[in-house]
């Protein structure tokens, strides 16, 4: 279950101004360089999100250098090495919100839907099939992989206790490529 925690509101509201802004508000000033260069990171907010040009998370919740620890893969799969950096993050720069956001129309997604890829890209369609079986729904078909990396986040890392802690929230989200709007699932 979800907690409304201030992050999550944060991450809320830094979505509903993104939805008519032109530009992001996000602190990328030379202070905050300095100021995470010197005492290091702590965002808050962990993403695992598809590397489509289209989905930038910094933009899509209108934050700034040092506010989210960014996992971007095709797909928004979760293989071992995407597993392994939602591990460090929360266990290690204390992150307790994390978030597997898929998008629409997903490339990796609609490939998958349409019989697979080869090369190294059936790594990728490989691991949607399995999170999405015979839907044949496209937005289903997003739903279902991203419940799947949320599942997998709780499963895999459920006994480190430094990781996911009793306010680590892990939650799913797909993110409207056309309106700008992040769904939480
Ligand atoms: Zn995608």
């Amino acid at each position: 279950m979800a907690h409304q925690t201030e992050t999550l509101a944060k991450l809320k509201k830094g979505n509903e101004l993104f939805l008519s802004a032109k530009s992001n508000p996000g602190d990328v000033s030379p202070a905050v360089r300095k100021d995470t260069t010197v005492n290091g990171q702590h965002p808050a907010t962990i993403v695992v999100c598809c590397s489509d040009s289209r989905v930038v998370p910094e933009a899509i919740f209108s934050a700034g250098i040092g506010e989210i620890f960014v996992i971007r893969v095709a797909g928004n799969v979760m293989l071992d090495t995407q597993m392994a950096s939602v591990q460090y993050a929360a266990g290690h720069l204390h992150s307790k919100t994390i978030i597997v956001l898929g998008h629409t129309h997903c490339g990796a997604v609609g490939a998958t839907l349409a019989g697979g890829a080869h090369g190294f890209v059936k790594i990728l369609t490989d691991e949607i099939k399995a999170a999405i079986g015979d839907e044949k729904d496209e937005y289903q078909a997003v739903v279902k992989n991203t419940l799947a990396g949320v599942n997998a986040i709780k499963t895999k890392l459920a006994d480190d206790h430094e990781a996911l802690t009793p306010e680590t929230d892990v939650l799913g989200a797909v993110y409207d490529i056309e309106t700008g709007k992040v769904e939480w699932l």
